[in-house]
């Protein structure tokens, strides 16, 4: 079968769910046994997403090859179950630097490099590779933003050309938005028929509208729409508004939407295997117990994205982990900074199971995190250190436990006297050129567990090794390190190195004994976690969470 190319754009308005809709539609066509890839493509300057505010711009997710990208490729991993790499996510940043570089490598041969078709192509180009690299059945391209805005034409013009080129290969998916204005209190379908014509304009013609909408579309509208957007009512998909973003592929499916895809695509149609996430649907409809998280962080005012973006795959794994032990996770935001004003609200702490501490830069709100910490570890509540998390708990250990009063962390202190946490020699030259974008230590690297730590007990099925120390992967995405002078000082007094980097010779997990769960990591295992596959270290800390329960 020739590889089938689904672009997914999105009309109306930003933040409907175009990324789940596009994951979930991933999801269902490897239910049906097809190889599939999702690419996201961003339309802005910035060449990969490291470079973007979180609280602006969501939660940075990083590939096992080290690419920075948007969120929606965590969604894609999560709900695909599939690795997903660079080439699956573009900005048009990326795609005019790699033009560009080929020009000036005379890869144009003395051609006048026009921006039509040479941006649009090097866009087809990339969307093949992805498709080739990971031998892909179906690859489902996103582009963001909205139809009829400026930035994006050269992506739908990509899509314009490659349905020109692969008539019989290439499909299109509008997921727009009904609203249903408080004043008229009627379900509207104007935006959408604008929306519409505005993919017209550029050449394109939805072969399904996925229309989200606050409650179901009902027959009338899917009629109206259908008339003025010349497409068969069938085709017009109602996608209401949901508790969790795991049901949102069971209601596609409910509405076929599968095989009206592989049938537009003169594929053969075929049943979905679904039974596991139908089970996970059903587990987070029936309301299970619950196990209390607090996540003590700062990335919390929201101006155009909420919280939850800036931490959503922390957020996810500790749900999937919490689901696979018939628990719903009940998720709550600390600020650190309130510790700071106030440390009589550390008392706050007693009503969790379990304390994040997630990765973060700068250092506001740094000592409430480290507060916070000492506090979980005398008051034995687990506790989970991610990254930043981790270098705040060798900090906290440093300055109480070893009596290092002032251990810091060079990145908040110029000119630290005991900087127990300091910047990798390597960075240090990047740093002083101003080269910030794509440098720091990213992407999967080999960690070795060391027997008879917590971390060796969680990570044990994954790995497949019973006993010895043994190799996992992790992916990373941070400028400091453990610095190693300081090593031998924190494991004399008590510090568990549980996992080493051995070729570089770095502290990848620590962990303090005699306590319920306290691990800190200096990668982001929330990267890998996956509603069916809960990530060993959040299922470990879940577990000591709700043996800890209040
Ligand atoms: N700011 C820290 C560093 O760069 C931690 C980064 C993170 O938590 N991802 O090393």
């Amino acid at each position: 079968m020739a590889t089938k190319y689904i672009f997914v754009a999105g009309g109306v308005m930003s933040g409907i769910g175009k990324g789940i809709a596009t994951a979930s539609i991933g999801r269902i066509l490897k239910s049906k046994g097809f190889k599939v890839t999702a690419i996201k493509i961003d339309p802005y300057i910035n060449v990969d997403a490291g470079t973007m505010n979180p609280v602006e711009h969501g939660e940075v997710f990083v590939t096992d090859d080290g690419k920075e990208c948007d969120q929606d490729v965590g969604n894609y991993e999560r709900f695909l179950d599939e690795n997903i790499y660079t080439d699956n996510y573009m900005t048009t940043g990326s795609v005019y630097l790699s033009v560009i570089n080929k020009e000036r490598n005379l890869e144009y041969g003395g051609e006048c490099v026009s921006v039509v078709p040479g941006i649009p192509n090097e866009v087809i180009e990339t969307i093949k590779r992805a498709g080739k690299k990971t031998k892909s059945d179906f690859v489902l391209t996103e582009i963001g933003g909205t139809v009829g805005e400026y930035q994006n034409l050269l992506f739908l013009e990509a899509a314009r050309m490659m349905k020109f080129q692969h008539p019989k290969d290439v499909l299109f998916v509008l997921v727009s938005y009904l609203p249903v204005p408080g004043i008229i209190g009627e379900m509207k379908t104007k935006p959408t028929q604008q929306a519409v014509k505005n993919l017209n304009e550029a050449g394109l013609q939805p072969d399904i509208i996925l229309a989200r909408s606050e409650t179901p579309m009902d027959e009338p509208r899917k009629k109206k729409l259908a008339i003025y957007c010349n497409i068969h009512p069938e085709d017009v998909l109602s996608a209401p508004d949901v508790k969790s973003i795991y049901e949102v592929p069971v209601n596609f499916e409910k509405e076929e939407i599968g095989n009206k895809i592989l049938r537009k695509l003169g594929v053969k149609t075929r049943p979905s295997e679904m039974k596991e996430w139908d089970n996970l649907v059903k587990l987070i409809r029936n309301h299970p117990k619950e196990v209390k998280i607090g996540i003590v962080g700062k990335y919390f005012e929201s101006g155009k994205f909420t919280l939850m973006d800036s931490y959503i795959s922390v957020i996810e794994s500790i749900k999937h982990a919490a689901f696979s032990q018939n628990r719903k996770a009940d998720i709550h935001w600390i600020s650190s900074e309130d510790f700071e004003k106030d440390p009589k609200t550390l008392k706050e702490l007693d009503k969790y199971d379990g304390i994040v501490v997630p990765g973060g830069f700068g250092n506001r709100g740094i000592e409430g995190k480290i507060k916070a910490i000492e506090y979980c570890r005398k008051n034995k509540i687990p506790f989970f250190g991610l990254c930043l998390g981790l270098q705040l708990s060798v900090i906290e250990f440093a300055r109480n436990i070893v009596g290092i009063k002032d251990a810091t962390s060079r990145e908040f202190d110029k000119n630290p006297k005991n900087p127990v946490i300091d910047v990798m020699q390597e960075q240090k030259e990047l740093l002083k050129n101003k080269k910030y974008g794509g440098t720091m230590r990213l992407g999967a690297y080999d960690c070795q567990i060391q027997e008879g730590t917590i971390s060796h007990r969680a990570y044990k099925d994954w790995a497949g090794e019973k006993s010895g120390p043994y190799m996992i992967s992790e992916r990373h995405r941070h400028r400091y390190e453990v610095n190693n002078d300081y090593r031998d000082v924190l494991k004399e007094n008590g510090l568990v190195v549980a996992g080493i980097n051995p070729k570089k010779n770095l502290v990848e997990i620590i962990e303090i004994k005699n306590h319920p769960f306290f691990v800190g990591t200096q990668f982001h295992p929330e990267f890998k976690s996956r509603p069916l596959k809960p990530h060993p270290l959040f299922k470990e800390f879940i577990k000591a969470a709700i043996k800890n329960k209040k």
